[in-house]
């Protein structure tokens, strides 16, 4: 991939905020009291926590006071590039219905709009903040664990979860939530759909990042072998291998994701049509 740095203006870097580390004065039963006293007023007394830079807001976090490696910092700045790129091919697809929103770097733990968002679980985007979770440890493991190295493979992941942000944006994410809510046995399937859906629209901009003479204008490239290093990463994190990898035997009604061929199937429609309209993964079978 060819890409340039940028202004760090897609990314709200976190990774210097430790959880919890001076912020315990408080304590259990404190909480619980602020808690209590916020469910019964109705106002939300546990901001306070915030504004004291107790347990979740220190601002050293995102003053750049942290420790990092010159290559981590690089990455820092990929993500970024990657991010406008996908963010700006979004907003040529979408216009005034799509709106930006950014990746949250965080290491180890972080407290987001949807609960505590743990490295162990992966990247994720939360509806509730509309915001995009990452913790660049993740990319080395995309590489040594899953067996998916490559910048390709980072970015994938990256607009795959965009792909979600999408997803709440125009309204589907709402109606899979509803069905989900109506029927408890739909709720596996819809779920791979919809992840099956976020896989193709990361396709939809590899399309767009396909095109030739993009890095000289400052927009990020693909080069030789990035697609492939893509559908490498789809494959790998598929649910059937997922299981696989944990001992376990592969049980498709525990499938929230897909399988490693639906992955690839469907970023594959994404990337070769660059059309978000070909990525119903809704209509007839998954497959
Ligand atoms: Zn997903």
């Amino acid at each position: 991939m060819r890409w340039t740095s940028g202004d760090r203006s897609n990314v709200e870097d976190y990774r210097g905020r430790r959880m919890g580390g001076r912020g315990m004065s408080v304590g259990l039963g404190g909480f619980v009291v602020l808690l209590l006293l916020s469910w019964a007023t109705g106002t939300n007394f546990l901001s306070l926590l915030d504004s004291t830079g107790d347990v979740s807001n220190d601002p050293a976090g995102s003053s750049g006071s942290v420790a990092s490696s010159p290559a981590e910092e690089q990455q820092v700045d990929f993500v970024d590039a990657v991010m406008k790129d996908i963010q700006d091919t979004w907003s040529g697809l979408l216009a005034s219905r799509y709106s930006r929103t950014s990746v949250v770097l965080f290491r180890d733990a972080i407290q987001s709009g949807c609960g505590l968002g743990e490295s162990a679980t992966g990247p994720f985007y939360c509806p509730q903040d509309s915001r995009v979770y990452l913790d660049l440890g993740f990319f080395q493991e995309l590489s040594e664990r899953f067996g998916a190295p490559g910048d390709f493979a980072r970015a994938y992941v990256i607009a795959h979860e965009v792909g979600h942000h999408v997803q709440r944006l125009t309204g589907i994410e709402a109606r899979v939530r509803a069905a989900q809510g109506d029927d408890p046995r739909a709720v596996n399937p819809l779920s791979v759909r919809l992840e099956l859906q976020a896989d193709c629209f990361a396709g939809v901009w590899g399309h767009t990042a396909s095109q030739q003479g993009r890095s000289a204008r400052g927009q990020v490239e693909l080069e030789p072998g990035d697609v492939e290093e893509g559908l490498q990463a789809a494959a790998s994190i598929g649910d059937d291998r997922l299981q696989r990898m944990s001992g376990g035997r592969v049980a498709p009604e525990r499938f929230t994701h897909g399988t490693s061929a639906q992955r690839v199937e469907w970023f594959r429609r994404g990337l070769t049509s660059g059309q978000p309209d070909a990525c119903d993964t809704f209509a007839g079978n998954t497959q």
